[in-house]
């Protein structure tokens, strides 16, 4: 149909009860696009209607270049979800300005147009596809409506002009800055090229000389800023907020020590230098407040890209580094942790633990043994967010409580052996005991927010200082035991009716609320509202009683790879994120719903590596 025939079509709705917006479902022809008005919402409250535009390349004009590579694709598609937020923004700021109540277009969520919200990192997600044929973006567009009564014009003027100027502003090639896309694709190429690097270099990870890595606070993801050398622009706000205090808070670019700095020829940016992360057992010391933390934090992010002026643009880590904590009350589910704790008291099994409520160094074991079952090869751990007794025990503490008075073997008699019978490399923040210094291969102290490579200087200390320590725990790392998970008793049937996601930290499934504020790498809503259809997804095709976890996780992966995140849901949506199956796997262990089997054939099979 005709774009007039829907602008006649609400113009004729207007006044008439909410329900009767269900007419416009269908499609229309616009001179540049076509609109899908896929789900019309039920009144002015409820979720907003999903819409989509589909404009040919004919009329987008995308150079190939711009979206030929899979980088390249994911840039473009996060940079036009940016373009088409910020249009959408502006042509609600003018609305608003339109009206003196401020509700120009009624009540609920009247008048809104929204595309799924970005942060700091280029990440896949539904909101916008680009083929050689096409340009798809989803959005959802709020109807307007006085009460619940239709309010036609608005609706008119909404769809038909506003969404086309907004079409026209956002996702015509012509209508972009044409060096700041070339910028955010380059940029992103270059950090996927990056990382692919790592291996082949033996790294875990890679920091750039000059990256900005604090964030301008704890609840903001924008860079603290303000590097004098450029590398980071700070967004104008904070600038004016940060020019008002007396001492202005400036951010020390990071700076790699010459012995661990490695130079890369970037693709598309061409040579760049910093610090190289070794595989192996990399231990980070230095005094409080000195940035051990915020580095870790950027390694932990390092598994994503992020857009140019972030500060950690070409930061980039092994895709699978995991950060690893503690947290207790967390529900754990049939692990086998027993290379950490074993003979706990009343006899509790540790080969097939499970608790309601974990204690500090139940839960970190736990969550490394889950970590290495789901493809783990990087571990990430900071002693802010440890438990002391699963980290250390010293030998005054051996000499006082012995050996069989103490289930933990802590990581320090485990660290090496999990590099050496797993290929499990860690890196770990350790500022308050010099104990590692004796299990790690590379050593790095922050001072004043720079890394100093002080692994001899350490490693004569230890030598000087002896600690002697008796290692326990044995010899050997210890097995991996595989779950087999078996049916769900969530109550949502792999309905997505059932499933809510209001924030990064907590999913709603069922009948059940899944806390996940300790997945720490879990960065948009998109992700957790993915996973949760994920959960609905692999209980309807794969949780048979018989496949183990990890191979539940690959196949999830492959199906996604194939046919793309769309496949998890019934009908398209454009709210949904990429995410790592180690993500998708933290959430799953956490559902207090979760049981599982070990069947006795499986043990002593050895992570697989490859995942990402
Ligand atoms: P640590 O873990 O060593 O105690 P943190 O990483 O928590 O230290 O950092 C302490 C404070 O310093 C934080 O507020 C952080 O944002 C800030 N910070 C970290 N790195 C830098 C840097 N390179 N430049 C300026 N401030 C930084
Ligand atoms: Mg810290």
């Amino acid at each position: 149909m005709n774009h007039q025939v829907l602008a006649q079509l609400l113009l004729h709705l207007d006044g008439r009860s909410y329900k009767a917006y269900q007419e416009i479902r269908g499609r229309y022809q616009f001179p540049d696009f076509e609109l899908a008005v896929d789900h019309v919402q039920g009144d002015p409250f409820a979720a907003p209607s999903r819409l989509r535009v589909l404009l040919p390349q004919t009329v987008a004009a995308f150079p190939a270049q711009t979206y030929q590579t899979r980088s390249r694709e994911i840039a473009l598609r996060d940079y036009l979800t940016r373009q088409f937020g910020q249009a959408a923004a502006r042509m609600h700021q003018t609305s608003l300005h339109q009206t003196s109540d401020g509700s120009y277009r009624g009540s609920g969520h009247s008048g809104l147009i929204a595309i799924a919200p970005t942060g700091q990192q280029v990440l896949e997600r539904t909101a916008v596809f680009v083929t050689s044929e096409q340009v798809e973006a989803r959005f959802v567009v709020g109807l307007p409506a006085r009460g619940r009564q239709i309010l036609g014009r608005a609706a008119a003027t909404l769809l038909c002009d506003d969404l086309p100027q907004i079409v026209e502003q956002a996702l015509k090639y012509i209508s972009l800055d044409a060096t700041d896309l070339q910028r955010h694709i380059e940029m992103v190429e270059d950090a996927d090229w990056l990382r692919q690097q790592l291996p082949a270099k033996g790294l875990v990870a890679f920091i750039p000389n000059g990256a900005v890595l604090p964030r301008h606070s704890g609840i903001s993801d924008q860079p603290l800023a303000i590097a004098f050398d450029g590398s980071a622009k700070p967004q104008p706000e904070i600038l004016t907020e940060l020019q008002t205090e007396t001492s202005p808070i400036v951010a020390i670019p990071f700076q790699s020590p010459a012995t661990l700095q490695i130079e890369f020829d970037r693709p598309n940016q061409g040579s760049i230098k910093g610090m190289g992360i070794p595989t192996g057992i990399t231990l980070i010391v230095g005094g409080g407040y000195h940035g051990k933390s915020t580095l870790l934090r950027a390694i932990a992010l390092g598994i994503y890209n992020h857009i140019p002026s972030d500060g950690r643009e070409q930061v980039v880590s092994h895709p699978t580094a995991t950060k690893i904590r503690a947290e207790d009350g967390r529900s754990v589910t049939g692990v086998d942790i027993s290379p950490f704790i074993s003979h706990l008291p009343q006899g509790r099994s540790t080969k097939h633990f499970s608790t309601e409520n974990a204690s500090g160094s139940t839960s970190q074991a736990s969550n490394v043994m889950e970590a290495l079952e789901a493809g783990a090869t990087v571990l990430l751990i900071d002693e802010d967010t440890s438990a002391t007794n699963f980290m250390i025990r010293d030998r005054r503490m051996q000499a006082l409580i012995a050996k069989a008075q103490e289930p933990i073997t802590p990581l320090i008699d485990k660290i090496r052996q999990l590099y050496q019978d797993c290929g499990i490399s860690t890196v770990l923040v350790m500022g308050g005991s010099g104990d590692y210094f004796d299990v790690a291969n590379t050593i790095l102290a922050m001072t004043d927010y720079r890394p100093q490579a002080v692994t001899a200087q350490a490693k004569a200390i230890a030598a000087q200082y002896a600690t002697a320590r008796i290692p326990e725990g044995g010899t050997q790392f210890g097995t991996l035991t595989p779950r087999v998970p078996l049916a769900l008793s969530l109550g949502s049937h792999g309905s997505p009716a059932k499933l809510k996601v209001r924030a990064v930290n907590e999913l709603i499934l069922g009948t059940e609320i899944v806390d996940l504020a300790a997945i720490e790498q879990l960065v948009e809503a998109g992700q957790v509202r993915a996973i949760g259809a994920a959960i609905a997804y692999l209980e309807r095709h794969y949780l048979n009683g018989i496949t183990p976890l990890s191979a539940i996780l690959t196949h999830i992966e492959s199906d996604i790879a194939t046919a793309g995140i769309d496949i998890l849901t019934p009908y398209p949506q454009g709210d949904l994120v990429r995410f790592r199956a180690l993500d998708l796997a933290a959430v799953f262990n956490r559902l207090r719903s979760l049981s599982v089997k070990t069947p006795a054939t499986f043990s002593n099979v050895k992570p697989t590596s490859t995942r990402r």
